[in-house]
């Protein structure tokens, strides 16, 4: 039970308070932050005893993302603003006190500027990749990625790497766009929806409000997960399958598919490099595209890959150019065949490599994989393909492609797929999305009504023309990178390695072991910077992210590690700087402790530069205005890196002589132009604020955002809103507002020489870099062109007899990451998890309903609750993630539910996984991510079940040493029970 939940009742809420009438409320319109979904809200103000204050929460009927609907966490925001745990000021560890003691005295901001310009300077100053700045789910990476390179070093990166980076770059390495942010299920024209690993987190409002309407149309809902919870709940039908073998699912479709001819075979011949031809001879051009050497054939090139690749013409029988030659009219590029060049090189269509690759991978292969039977599997095949092809309809939309044809319709195909985190987290999750990305294509649903449709500015190229820094030598004192510190590599060239092949940044992103690495391996910094591996860090920033607790694998030894002293005393770590907004766990381990304010004290941006909160149907960028003053001392992180950037005189913040450019946040974000007339904010541009999407900075651009909802939405013309890959209009358009480099088109990667030309690497055949030695063989082995399926790596280094159960998290409907354990009302709905067990398996395993169990992998256990539920297939047990808590973090009171019942999987899976050589030998140890994108392995973990003792006691393991409340942290929980009441106690 929830120490809060035996409070007495809350007062009205609507009722006005004592003194106050309800004339006096005042309402303001800003962007939720209480997940990532960016709903539009209404904020409700009364005004307080010492200023504004929050009386109220509801959704903005006129924002695009949600329409007025909001969510349990939305609503509840009001009581993050007074949350027991919130930081109010600077804080410096104590002298002579540990890190993880907790023990701290307050500091001035001015004082916290001097240490950090000054040691942050002389860092700058000799080596400045010894600065690592790391965040957690922010929305500002755009600003936060310039600050690193501005800065000098490549140790930057986001969440991503240990979220969802496979997903998006499973995708964008295949169509050009991703899921959620950039894309997604087009509701509105689908007949049928098939959801695959998503739990209720991603795109959460806006997925609820297409659904609802989705059903109501009458629309086929199937919900592919090992369990049943949130959107699958109102699914048609839910398809149990085990963790981690999706990909093995989407071979076995794309086998049906294609056995029975159930794909577009114009949408591939025109639009997809499937008629593409793959010389097929050993050597260095083995398992690349047979090309055209004459520049000039073919239209410009598409991103880093040009145009000029050959198809076979089945009609006349020769090989041609595959632009514009091969899809003139009369023309049909054969998608199957082998076939021989006028030079005798032998080459195949992409395709039929593709075809040659599914073909073993039929429904009872799959069967005994994922645990779907074979007949389903079919049924689904059927089903799919023919709602794509027969269901097919036709909008009256006429649009031109990249080479000149005018199509009068728009072709529909209504079967729409949606995927996020369960498909991404696994270390096979880029195959795996990869496949589903191909399937989707096979289906010619990409970009489509009623299929997959992409959110500007994506499309991007294939690969896109972002090149993560990648030059050692360019790593120099006082000087930015010449490149962003994050990208997409497309060759062993683009990697981030030194001439020995290791690897330049602190996380191992972009080196041979984990290449394309596109948004860092946040998982991996803590163990590699304590390791000296590849070198030692001085500083390493935090930004909300809870490194210490359920941001990290192996939490236990992590918080060893962020104490861990050398043989000289000093900390491996010897700086750590944290920014938060509340004292969560990972305060503890701060050596400066940086108070940010909440999202309703604060302005930010959801941008193009970044992410921003496009439609189907045109861009859409927000931001958020603060609605009250900051708490306390708290300061907005933004303007703690824009003051640092100024006093640091980073170029792109420092004008003539050194003067600081930007006065603060707003400032820099009206007048920042990455490019003549872009900047972060498309909306209300030019100096009149009467241009959009590209123009002069407008220094009235952040009141035009207020008076509008704090929302700027433009609406495409019909015609560019669908087929944007090839859709010359729309790729006319999109480069001239910057949103791309290039106005040619995207063609579709069914077969991705990118992956192929680092597996040549590995294969010794050529004559670039090469990866060492004891990583050839995975290079070799994962860089398949095509996709395909292989079991995660944790299964291959476990005895799945003695682990034989997949253990897998979620976020829950009503909390996001930790953030919501302090709030007073969210912690009525979870004040702790259970671990969920199909009733088979648990009382196999002798554990009653409720009963106490210890879960054991070979890294680590945790004892835990368990509830038997028969919405999670047999081999898989479950929990929602991050509920537990360490005793006294977030203000919780010892006892507090989430730290005696609440427990965190963490503990279960480890950072790090053995590594052997192509001989089998050991080779040291490698991240515990997928080997091309380093995504973290979440859900890879294998664990076994046993009742605890009677004698143990009724409490979740591990547990640690209580903290101690931070100097300044707002505590006061009565005061949080009598917001409402009139605010007489205190
Ligand atoms: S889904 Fe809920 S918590 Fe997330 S942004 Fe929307 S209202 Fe806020």
């Amino acid at each position: 039970m929830a120490l809060f939940s035996a409070s007495p009742p809350l007062h009205d809420p609507l009722a006005p308070p004592a003194g106050t009438d309800a004339g006096g409320t005042e309402v303001k319109c800003t962007t939720c932050y209480m997940c990532a979904c960016r709903c539009g809200i209404r904020v409700h103000l009364r005004q307080g005893e010492n200023g504004p204050e929050v009386r109220y929460i509801d959704g903005n009927p006129d924002h695009p993302i949600n329409k007025g609907v909001i969510c349990a966490k939305g609503s509840s925001g009001i009581m993050k603003q007074v949350s027991p745990a919130r930081l109010t000021q600077p804080l410096r560890r104590k002298p002579g006190a540990e890190r993880g003691a907790g023990e701290f005295e307050p500091i001035s901001w001015e004082e916290t500027f001097a240490l950090l310009t000054e040691r942050l300077g002389r860092i700058r100053a000799t080596d400045p990749k010894k600065f690592a700045l790391f965040t957690g789910r922010d929305q500002m990476q755009a600003l936060t990625g310039l600050f690193a390179r501005q800065f000098g070093t490549p140790n930057y990166a986001a969440h991503g790497g240990f979220c969802s980076v496979n997903m998006a770059a499973g995708m964008i390495y295949t169509v050009g766009g991703s899921f959620w942010e950039f894309g997604g299920p087009d509701l509105d024209q689908a007949k049928l929806f098939v959801m695959i690993g998503t739990a209720e987190d991603h795109h959460s409002n806006p997925l609820k409000i297409a659904l609802s309407a989705f059903k109501r149309r009458g629309g086929r809902f199937i919900s592919i997960n090992p369990v049943r919870t949130g959107y699958s709940a109102i699914a048609d039908e839910w398809i149990p399958i085990k963790p981690g073998t999706d990909g093995a699912l989407f071979m076995a479709l794309m086998h049906e598919l294609i056995k029975h001819d159930r794909i577009d075979r114009p949408f591939l011949q025109r639009f997809t490099n499937a008629p593409q031809l793959v010389v097929l001879d050993e050597g260095e051009r083995e398992g690349l595209f047979a090309f055209d050497p004459d520049p000039t054939k073919g239209p410009p090139g598409d991103g880093r890959h040009p145009h000029n690749k050959l198809v076979w013409d089945s009609v006349s029988g020769q090989v041609m150019a595959a632009y514009p030659e091969g899809i003139a009219d009369g023309r049909s590029p054969a998608l199957t065949g082998t076939y021989t060049l006028a030079d005798g090189t032998r080459v195949a269509p992409a395709f039929q490599l593709l075809t040659q690759q599914v073909a073993q991978c039929t429904p009872e292969w799959a069967e005994k994989i994922t645990g779907i039977s074979a007949s389903r599997i079919r049924a689904l095949a059927v089903e799919i393909g023919d709602t794509a092809l027969k269901q097919a309809f036709e909008l009256p939309i006429t649009w031109t492609d990249a080479w000149g044809k005018t199509h009068p319709t728009t072709i529909g195909r209504p079967v729409a797929f949606h995927a996020m985190r369960g498909l991404a987290a696994h270390s096979n999750g880029f195959q795996t999305v990869r496949s589903l990305a191909v399937m989707m294509s096979l289906l010619g649903t990409i970009d489509r009504p009623g299929g997959f449709r992409h959110k500007a500015p994506y499309p991007r190229h294939i690969v896109p023309n972002y090149r993560a820094f990648n030059d050692p030598e360019q790593v120099k004192p006082n000087t930015p990178l010449n490149a962003a510190p994050l990208g997409f590599p497309a060759s062993p060239e683009e990697l981030a390695i030194h001439p020995d092949g290791s690897p330049i940044r602190i996380d191992h992103a972009f080196s041979w072991e984990h290449p394309l690495s596109a948004h860092g391996l946040m998982h991996n910094v803590i163990t590699n910077a304590v390791k000296a591996d590849p070198y030692r860090l001085d500083t390493l920033m935090i930004f909300m992210a809870n490194m210490a607790w359920n941001s990290t694998m192996n939490t236990m030894a992590v918080r060893e590690m962020l104490n861990r002293r050398g043989e000289d005393g000093e900390y491996q770590i010897p700086f750590l700087v944290v920014c938060d907004a509340f004292q969560s766990e990972m305060v503890a381990y701060a050596d400066l402790v940086l108070p940010d304010t909440t999202y309703l004290e604060r302005h930010d941006v959801m941008s193009m530069l970044d992410r921003p909160i496009s439609e189907f149907d045109g861009p859409v960028d927000s931001v958020r205005v603060p609605v009250v003053p900051p708490l306390g001392q708290c300061k907005p992180f933004q303007e703690v890196l824009i003051e640092l950037a100024s006093r640091l005189k980073f170029p792109a913040f420092t004008g003539a002589e050194g003067a600081r450019k930007f006065k603060d946040y707003p400032d820099f974000v009206v007048n920042f132009q990455p490019q003549p007339g872009i900047g972060f904010l498309m909306g209300w541009r030019g100096e009149n604020g009467t241009e959009h999407l590209r123009g002069a900075p407008n220094p009235k651009q952040w009141e035009m955002y207020e008076k509008n909802g704090c929302v700027f939405q433009y609406h495409l013309p019909e015609t560019q809103q669908y087929m944007r890959n090839w859709n010359q209009a729309y790729l006319d358009f999109a480069k001239e507002k910057g949103w791309r480099q290039k106005n040619d088109p995207v063609q579709l990667a069914i077969y991705s020489d990118v992956l192929q030309g680092f597996r040549l690497a590995a294969q010794g055949k050529t004559t670039g870099r090469q990866p060492p030695e004891h990583l050839r063989e995975r290079i070799d082995t994962y860089f398949d062109p095509l996709p395909f399926w292989y079991p995660p790596l944790e299964a291959a280094c476990t005895d799945l007899d003695v682990y034989p159960l997949n253990a897998i998290t979620q976020r829950p409907m009503a909390m996001y990451h930790s953030w919501d354990s302090q709030n007073a009302w969210l912690r009525q709905i979870h004040s702790h998890n259970y671990l969920h067990v199909n009733p088979v398996t648990a009382l196999a395993a002798g554990i009653a309903d409720g009963g106490w169990c210890w879960v054991e992998s070979r890294w680590g256990q945790v004892r835990c609750m368990v509830r038997h539920s028969e919405a999670v297939e047999p081999g898989t047990v479950w929990t929602w993630n991050a509920i537990g808590k360490a005793s006294g973090s977030w203000q919780l009171e010892a006892g507090a539910d989430e730290s005696r019942k609440g427990f965190l999987l963490n503990h279960l899976i480890s950072e790090e996984l053995p590594l052997t050589d192509g001989d089998g030998q050991a080779a040291g140890t490698v991240s515990n991510s997928d080997p091309i994108t380093g995504q973290a392995g979440w859900y890879d973990v294998r664990v076994r079940i046993r009742p605890a003792a009677p004698e143990e006691p009724e409490e979740t393991f591990p547990q640690v040493q209580a903290m101690p409340p931070a100097p300044g942290v707002l505590g006061r929980a009565q005061k949080v029970l009598t917001y409402f009441a009139g605010r007489k106690a205190r």
